[in-house]
């Protein structure tokens, strides 16, 4: 990525990182405050739900106490006891007697047989008839509501079937379960009220929130003002909103941190180039059906001054945008020659592998370099390998020079990551190469079901065809060993084996390999000797 991009990308990301925590923590504290409303409500739905039956048990106690009463009918002595539970219940406001469909005495005294009994609007479970909207000749013009149980009937006041203590700002109502207000503490929104009464539920709109409370006899509704919820989320936001800033904060500073450290990477490689930071690591290859270590591939390594190390894989390709990548190819073949030099000397049969870089393979000026480098060694020009990926073959009439160059030379020539790119075999059959690297994908598909897994077998025919050596790249289990292995693939490297090793790591791998393995072939099997990176 260039300069512009990443300060683009940093921007944007710092924007992100900045409102994500803020908005996270808005959104969890209107989620609590909106939880901590709803509850809130719904208690109050469920106290007035009790209260309602309360009211209605109280008065019922009173009818069943009257209904067993053995007193002559309106009798001093049972109008005396009639008086006495309506001023002993509660919400009672009158208690009235029944005979032949007529009210024939209240606790006030006898009546004169007009009053007809009243038709009930619902039955309760208890079998009392509930009469909303009732209006005693003796009243003051109050609706009341009428529980029936057999011959007695008890006036009540709906007022007591909501009282309850609630915040303020929150209203409540009592229904009779069809939906018919009983009673209502404050004057509800009318339409929300409608709404509730036709299709209990709890929830908010635009102005309010409401919960609700049922059982068998009665439906209670507490509603709140929404600017009661607005309150509490900003008195909370206030509260947690430091939290938001902190996240915020933390993840701007995370993200101009690391675009501090991409702008400044190339710098940071110049520098790394001139003071030679780079040494390398060497992934051991062995001949697969004999077990012995025939070599390795060279990977470099960049030890940062933080103690960090940076992947290859990333700053490889940035020393190649910065024109650094020559001065880089350079010190790699050095420090190969350097770190290899005597093992080389002595052993001819082992062979060390160079990565390319595109621009090494298009220039041709590695070669050059190695072969000045390689000088005056006595390390034979057939123990030095080199890989190239197709990235390196993008102008191919170069590429073929380079590395017919690189064979006449007495350089093995491979062909690396096989298979990942588009147009891998036009390249195999223009250019001069000895060996294919299949690519680890090829090698992890082995044994799956994938789409890939087919092809990994077209691969070891085609390079088999075209008289090309095989090495197979990142194998790491006995299973993808054994299917190689079944496939007569030349060579292979992989952490089943060893990961990449410090220069006197791969050597002392390599000589135990060949005590382990130079005379008895067969004991291959079980290669358990993988040593860490
Ligand atoms: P590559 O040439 O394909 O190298 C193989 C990569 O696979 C290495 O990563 C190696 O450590 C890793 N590997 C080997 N066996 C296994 C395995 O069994 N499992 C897994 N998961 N990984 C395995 P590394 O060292 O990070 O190198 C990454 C890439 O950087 C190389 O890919 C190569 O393209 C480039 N590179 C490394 N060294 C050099 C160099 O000296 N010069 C140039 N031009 N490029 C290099
Ligand atoms: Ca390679
Ligand atoms: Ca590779």
């Amino acid at each position: 990525m260039n300069r512009p991009r990443i300060i683009a990308a940093t921007v944007l990301f710092a924007l992100l990182g900045a409102l994500v925590p803020i908005a996270s923590v808005a959104y969890a504290t209107w989620s609590r405050a909106t939880d901590a409303e709803h509850d809130r409500l719904q208690v109050t739905a469920e106290r007035t739900l009790l209260r309602a039956h309360r009211a209605y048990e109280t008065g019922l106690v009173a009818l069943r106490r009257l209904n067993q009463s053995t007193l002559p009918p309106c009798s001093p002595e049972h109008l005396q006891l009639m008086r006495s539970l309506t001023l002993g219940t509660r919400s009672a406001e009158q208690i009235g007697y029944f005979e032949d469909g007529r009210l024939r005495c209240t606790s006030w005294g006898m009546m004169d047989n007009h009053v007809p009994e009243p038709t009930p609007d619902h039955i309760t479970a208890d079998g009392a008839g509930i009469t909303l909207d009732v209006h005693p000749i003796a009243g003051d013009g109050t609706a009341l509501i009428a529980v029936k149980l057999d011959r007695y009937d008890i006036l009540m006041d709906p007022e007591r079937f909501v009282d309850v203590i609630t915040d303020p700002n929150v209203r409540l109502a009592v229904a009779s379960p069809d939906g018919r207000l009983i009673a209502q503490q404050a004057i509800l929104d009318q339409q929300l009220l409608q709404r509730l009464l036709r299709e209990p539920h709890s929830g908010m709109d635009g102005h309010t929130l409401y919960a609700t409370a049922q059982d068998q006899e009665w439906l209670a509704i507490a509603t709140a003002p929404r600017t009661d919820l607005i309150a509490s989320f900003r008195q909370q936001f206030r509260q947690f909103i430091p939290l938001g800033v902190l996240g915020a904060l933390a993840a701007v500073g995370g993200v101009v941190w690391l675009s501090r450290r991409r702008l400044s990477l190339p710098a940071e490689l110049a520098t790394a180039v001139r003071r030679r930071e780079f040494f390398m690591h060497y992934q051991p290859i062995i001949e697969l059906d004999t077990g012995i270590c025939i070599g390795a591939e060279s990977l470099v390594r960049w030890a940062r001054p933080d103690g960090t190390q940076a992947r290859p894989d990333l700053f490889i390709p940035l020393a190649e945008e910065h024109g650094l990548i020559d001065a880089l190819t350079d010190q790699v073949i050095e420090r190969v020659i350097e770190d290899m030099r005597d093992l080389l000397v002595q052993d001819r049969s082992v062979h060390i592998a160079i990565n390319l870089s595109a621009s090494d393979v298009s220039s041709g000026r590695a070669l050059k370099v190695l072969t000045r480098q390689l000088a005056g060694t006595d390390i034979h020009p057939q123990q030095i390998w080199l890989e190239a990926t197709e990235r390196g073959f993008i102008d191919v009439q170069r590429a073929r020079n380079t590395l017919a160059v690189a064979r006449r030379a007495g350089h093995c020539v491979a062909i690396d990551d096989f298979g990942v790119g588009y147009s891998s075999l036009q390249y195999l059959q223009q250019l001069p190469l000895d060996a294919l690297k299949i690519d680890k994908s090829f090698i992890d598909a082995i044994g799956t079901d994938s789409a890939t897994s087919p092809v990994t077998s077209h691969i070891i025919d085609m390079a088999k065809t075209l008289g090309l050596s095989i090495v197979a790249e990142g194998i790491e289990t006995p299973a993808q060993l054994a299917y190689l292995q079944a496939r007569q693939v030349d060579f292979g490297q992989g952490w089943l084996f060893s990961r990449p090793l410090p220069p006197d790591a791969f050597i002392a791998f390599h000589h135990q390999r060949l005590q382990q393995y130079g005379k008895a072939p067969e004991n291959m099997q079980n290669p358990n000797n993988a040593v860490e990176d």
